[in-house]
């Protein structure tokens, strides 16, 4: 793949998911192929594997210096103990912390997440932890929402219903309900660093997008697809131009690579065509001054295939903080290195937690890295 027509300066991509260690050297090789100087791992909570930190304290232990790592909260140990939920939050963050993450991925406000959690980002539950990060400047990768078409009953797309995303019906928060519920946190703890993921799902609102960096000085916005946000911005580009130029030192590359790799099974490795798509699409936007569709490679994956998009070819010293300034202004320069006893001790911990759940031994991504580690 020929990536010679986009700018020669080094490239950070902010969002992309590793789920599992065994697709932790495909990842690697992902990152030359897609010519990446270095990533931003995010973990992502789940109901009985827990989440996926054990992976990326893989990639860092084998790879130091080229990723930085955002992890998941725990709500198995959460839910063990309901009335020490706040503390436990808190506590969860500062050993994340202490075993060498740069920082905290919430998936907690997509409404389906927000749904099995319960706890709404913005009551007593946490509130410590937001004091928590806000205090030591750690940085979050958060994902609020979803695209508003989600919540339309005729509007919403078939690939997104076939995931559970379509929230016309069924007990889910109201889009509005879930920024309101972001308002009162970065409100009452305004120095928090947070990139909000996807654009915040504001593509279609470059005003209110302006009004919400304007109003929150920590709040940044990457740019993973959805590719409604694409479409969105190919309606005005010369607006969608000057917004970027405008703030171009809140928005942050990423494109979600690895984002479907949990419904494929591991030995099957990364999906190479998707991260090329992914890289194309958000590259092509940025760098280039014409008509384009959506890359090939991504094929009909998550309504991926449209045409008439249209790049918005910024100047080379807004790209070099869209590709990789911004992103280390909030994370650092280098990532932070890891503690071998501290993420072993972590990962013993979340493995025999796992063996819990399940009522026996189980050979868990968190066990077998453990046993890496002590080697
Ligand atoms: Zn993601």
């Amino acid at each position: 793949m020929d990536y010679s027509e986009f700018a020669p300066i080094p490239v950070v991509d902010g969002h992309i998911h590793l789920v599992h260690p065994d697709l932790v050297s495909d990842m690697r090789r992902v990152m030359d192929h897609v010519g990446l100087t270095a990533v931003n791992l995010v973990s992502v909570p789940m109901r009985r594997a827990i989440n996926h930190n054990a992976a990326l304290i893989d990639f860092k232990a084998r790879y130091p210096g080229r990723a930085y790592i955002s992890g998941a909260l725990d709500y198995v140990q959460v839910r063990a103990d309901l009335d020490q939920a706040p503390q436990t939050l808190a506590d969860q963050v500062r050993r994340l912390q202490a075993v060498g993450f740069d920082g905290l991925k919430l998936l907690e406000s997509k409404p389906t997440a927000r749904q099995w959690t319960e706890f709404a980002v913005d009551g007593p539950t946490y509130a410590p932890m937001w004091a928590a990060l806000e205090e030591s400047r750690f940085p979050v990768v958060w994902h609020v929402a979803d695209p508003e078409e989600f919540w339309d009953p005729e509007g919403c797309p078939d690939w997104a219903r076939q995931h559970g995303w379509c929230y016309d019906e069924g007990d889910f928060t109201a889009k509005e309900q879930l920024y309101a519920e972001v308002e009162h946190v970065l409100t009452r703890y305004p120095k928090l660093r947070v990139i909000f993921a996807h654009f915040y799902f504001l593509s279609a609102d470059l005003q209110r997008a302006a009004a919400f960096l304007d109003a929150h000085p920590g709040a940044h916005l990457d740019l993973a697809p959805g590719i409604e946000m694409f479409v969105n911005f190919s309606r005005d580009v010369e607006a969608t131009r000057d917004f970027f130029i405008a703030y171009a030192n809140r928005i942050v590359y990423g494109t979600d690579i690895g984002a479907g790799s949990a419904a494929r099974d591991p030995a099957q490795g990364l999906d190479h065509l998707d991260a090329h798509g992914r890289t194309r699409l958000v590259r092509q936007f940025l760098e280039s001054d014409r008509p384009f569709n959506s890359p090939d490679e991504l094929g009909h994956g998550l309504g991926m295939d449209v045409k008439g998009l249209h790049g918005i070819a910024l100047p080379d010293e807004e790209l070099s903080q869209i590709y990789a300034g911004n992103f280390r202004n909030l994370f650092g320069g280098q990532p932070v290195a890891l503690d071998r006893d501290a993420a072993i001790e972590e990962l013993e911990w979340q493995a025999s937690a796992i063996d819990a759940l399940e009522g026996a031994l189980v050979d868990s991504p968190a066990r077998r890295v453990a046993q890496r580690l002590n080697h």
